[in-house]
């Protein structure tokens, strides 16, 4: 018989938010014994016990800050697909609130729709609560990243759909809502189980080129780090930062395989308290390296889509060659790589008329963009 994650283990994965409050705790114990006790015995194809998905989404969804509501609606998400939980005994043990989430991550019936239509008519369910509540496209999110985490238990026709659905819809919808970091994990899975020989070629050459830029701006670093403390009346925290392997591969295309042509596999990322200082600290780089013209780009000023902020910069330097830098306050910092989540972190979202639809308008707008867009990984693909 499979192993259950003790309440032990399940206290461990949360975050400090959470931990903090009694209540929020016993809140999610609560949804963690219903939910061991409504999916029994069922297995994930890897033999592991249900459970373990559950407890993975959870993870990650505490990982990123979320809240106890949120977090227990992770753990509940399948209850009502795959077990004999009724909407009513959720909403009766957690409240409307929960039972709201996990309605909007669940599927229609398989016996009474077609494929075709089911898969149209459920798509459109989940947008129009995630328009409600985008909490519910984030509980999706961490769904699909662990079953793309997984997905080596698949059938290999199954395999491909679930990674080809990830890239067409799941990872615009981590782009549109600005959240960085599983966009990234998704469409890199994504991208290893449809083309796994490009995939493998990719990360070759992706290896080679970081060794060449690596410790050269290894150096930059330190350099910059020094004269930012000696000229800034403020903090200044300078890290490194690699390009996803996917966003690599997309460039390369681009640049017709040449991986000269890729200044940005590293790029250097100031943050500073205030968007005040990001001016400031743009000015003392530029006195300490010279800006290539035009290169320049003041998204703080003009936002993109999604929220992101942050002022871009190229400089020339004579000992490290070109560097590309990004400048961010520490608010938008967050944003940048966790998008909307930092709104939902600070702010439960409240279910206002207007609201829905202003998010509806906004959803919409995200509907069209994915219809328009195809699919990310040709077929016929140009060899690198
Ligand atoms: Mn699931």
């Amino acid at each position: 018989m499979a192993q259950f994650r003790s309440e032990e283990e399940v206290l461990s994965i949360l975050n400090d938010k959470i931990r903090s409050n009694p209540d929020a705790v016993a809140l999610i114990i609560r949804a963690w014994n219903f939910a061991k006790k409504a999916h029994g015995q069922q297995q994930r194809m890897s033999g592991e016990p249900h459970t373990e998905h559950l407890f993975e989404t959870a993870k990650y969804l505490s990982e990123l800050g979320l809240g106890a509501s949120t977090v227990s609606a992770g753990i509940l998400h399948d209850t009502l697909e795959d077990t004999n939980t009724s909407e009513e005994d959720l909403e009766k043990g957690f409240g409307k609130d929960i039972a709201f989430m996990v309605i909007g991550v669940t599927k229609l019936e398989k016996k009474r729709h077609g494929l075709a239509t089911r898969q149209a008519e459920n798509l459109r369910r989940f947008f129009i609560s995630a328009a409600k509540d985008p909490r519910v496209l984030i509980i999706k999110l961490c769904d699909r990243l662990h079953n793309m985490n997984t997905l080596q238990y698949l059938p290999p026709k199954k395999r491909e759909l679930i990674a080809k659905e990830t890239l067409d819809i799941y990872v615009p919808v981590a782009e549109r809502l600005g959240i960085d970091v599983l966009k990234r994990e998704l469409e890199d899975l994504a991208f290893e189980q449809m083309e796994p020989d490009t995939y493998n070629e990719n990360n070759r050459l992706f290896a080679e080129s970081l060794k060449q830029h690596l410790p050269n701006m290894k150096e930059a670093l330190t350099v910059l780090q020094e004269h930012l403390a000696s000229t800034c009346p403020f903090p200044t925290k300078v890290i490194l930062r690699e390009k996803g392997k996917y966003s690599f591969y997309k460039k390369l295309l681009r640049k017709d395989g040449d991986t000269e042509e890729i200044k940005d596999i590293v790029t250097m990322q100031i943050t500073v308290p205030e968007t005040t200082d990001c001016y400031s600290v743009l000015g003392s780089v530029h006195a300490l390296w010279r800006p290539i013209p035009k290169k320049m780009k003041d998204y703080i000023a003009f936002p993109k889509p999604n929220g992101y902020q942050c002022l871009r910069t190229a400089v020339t330097t004579d000992a490290f060659g070109i560097i590309e830098i990004h400048i961010y306050s520490e608010e938008m910092y967050a944003r940048a790589q966790y998008g909307i989540v930092v709104d939902l972190i600070y702010n439960e979202p409240k279910v206002t008329p207007h609201g829905v639809k202003h998010r509806t308008k906004k959803l919409r707008q995200l509907f069209t963009y994915i219809s328009k867009r195809s699919p990310k990984l040709p077929h016929t693909k140009p060899a690198l």
